[in-house]
């Protein structure tokens, strides 16, 4: 059997994450380490690696992700607009190898990184 993965530990309750968001399908909680006022991770319940692994049977899953990202967006109050970054494998600079979607806000920012 494979590890758990980090996030997949801060879903089944063994490490503690600041939940903002709960349903069936994904969570989110705030990013340990915040590169912006508001750093919120959307993470499917499903530990696909990496949006590099998502196939045609995860169609609903993605799109259930995006519809989420955009909800928890309106909660945080982030009217005036937001970044959705996906780090994707080792050169992408994805950390946790499990799908996860930061939303970085409450400041403006430039580039196109979650800096
Ligand atoms: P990535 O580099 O795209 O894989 O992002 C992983 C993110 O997970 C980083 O922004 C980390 O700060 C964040 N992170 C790591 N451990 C935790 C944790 N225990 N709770 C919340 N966020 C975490």
């Amino acid at each position: 059997m494979t590890a758990k993965t980090l996030f997949t530990r801060i879903i089944d309750g063994e490490i503690p994450g600041q939940f903002v968001h709960q349903d069936e399908h994904c969570i989110a909680i705030r990013d340990i380490n915040p590169a912006a006022p508001v750093h919120v991770l959307v993470i499917p319940r499903k530990p696909v690696p990496s949006l590099a692994e998502l196939t045609a049977e995860d169609h609903a899953l993605a799109g259930h992700l995006l519809l989420t990202v955009a909800r928890i967006a309106r909660q945080e109050g982030l009217e005036n607009g937001y970044r959705v970054v996906i780090n994707t494998g080792e050169e992408g600079g994805q950390t946790v190898p499990h799908l996860h979607l930061h939303i970085l806000g409450g400041r403006a920012l430039s580039g196109h990184g979650t800096a």
